[in-house]
């Protein structure tokens, strides 16, 4: 099974990549932040917490997002691996995800962290803005605090995979294609 982490700021490319790799190699997408926008959708108890806290661009707490993705992943049964995008975002979360992976005999096959300059992020945000609908992508104060909280919380990750030897930086710049291209060749090697 390949099981990837996808990794990067937010507005690095791991959603249009993840549809890509999804495509190729028949995976799982797990989406945190599509499951949270699923819940608030929905209106489930679940969906309210996790506004308070996508509205500011802040994390989550830990203990809720590993309870999703814990479940999800146990509910998925066939298929040949899952494409984590947007998750784990805090070691703790990264350790967790280890844990319920090992208990099902399975295990992360790498890390692959989208590398994007600061400027090209934040004009990307806002473009999805423009059609996304999501508040979080308009304000220009709580693109600021995503891409702070993703520097403070969420690269001490990137180190946890390097540790494990399961780190492989790719440059998101260019286009879709070629991005993808320089991704697969990386999955091929897992
Ligand atoms: P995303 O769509 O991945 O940019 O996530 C949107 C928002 O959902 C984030 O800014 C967080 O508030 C929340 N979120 C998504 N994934 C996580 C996660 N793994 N840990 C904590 N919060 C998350």
């Amino acid at each position: 099974m390949l099981n990837i982490v996808l990794f990067g700021p937010p507005g690095a490319g791991k959603g249009t990549q993840s549809e890509k790799l999804i495509e190729k190699y028949n995976l799982t997408h797990l989406s945190t932040g599509d499951l949270f926008r699923k819940h608030l959708g929905e209106g489930t108890d679940l969906g309210k917490l996790a506004r308070k806290y996508m509205d500011e661009g802040r994390l989550v707490p830990d203990e809720v997002v590993i309870g999703m993705v814990e479940d999800k992943i146990k509910e998925t049964k066939s298929g040949n691996g899952f494409i984590f995008d947007g998750f784990p975002r805090t070691v703790a979360q990264a350790s967790a995800l280890d844990k319920v992976l090992e208990d099902l005999s399975l295990k992360i096959s790498g890390m692959i962290a989208l590398d994007v300059p600061e400027d090209i992020l934040k004009e990307r945000i806002r473009e999805r803005g423009k059609t996304s609908g999501r508040v979080d992508d308009q304000d220009e104060s709580k693109i600021e605090t995503r891409i702070k909280v993703y520097l403070d919380e969420t690269l001490p990750v990137a180190g946890y995979y390097k540790g494990q030897g399961k780190l492989t930086k790719i440059h998101g710049v260019g286009t879709i294609d070629e991005i993808f291209d320089n991704i697969a060749k990386v999955v091929d090697q897992y």
